[in-house]
């Protein structure tokens, strides 16, 4: 990440960030925040972001998938599955519906 801090890296996603089970545009959001467990596995790491984000013009990749052939990853990570992070906004407002607050 290129001299920003996580809040600029975090803030910045944010922004991009489409509604969760949307597809993917690799805002970064999700990784940011936290290792998914492969990441927490690999790294050791618990807490966003993980080591394994690549960074590239505002969008990001993890590293592990080299290539859209690399299946076993893909399949594992969940990518293209749809954006499976919320904000606490998106969290707040889901909350609020399902408890009809
Ligand atoms: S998908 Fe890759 S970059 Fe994202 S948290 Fe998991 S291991 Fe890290
Ligand atoms: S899955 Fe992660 S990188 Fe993809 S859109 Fe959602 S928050 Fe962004």
């Amino acid at each position: 990440m290129s001299g920003s801090t996580l809040l600029d890296d975090l803030n910045a996603a944010i922004a991009i960030k489409p509604a969760f089970g949307e597809s993917c545009n690799h805002c970064g959001f999700c990784c940011l925040m936290e290792p998914c467990i492969t990441g927490q596995a690999i790294t050791g790491k618990k807490y966003g972001p993980c080591g394994l984000l690549v960074s590239e013009g505002g969008l990001h990749k993890c590293s592990l998938v080299v290539t859209d052939e690399n299946n076993v990853m893909v399949e594992s990570l969940g990518i293209g599955a749809g954006c499976c992070a919320e904000t606490q906004e998106e969290t707040m407002a889901r909350v609020a519906s399902e408890f009809e607050l």
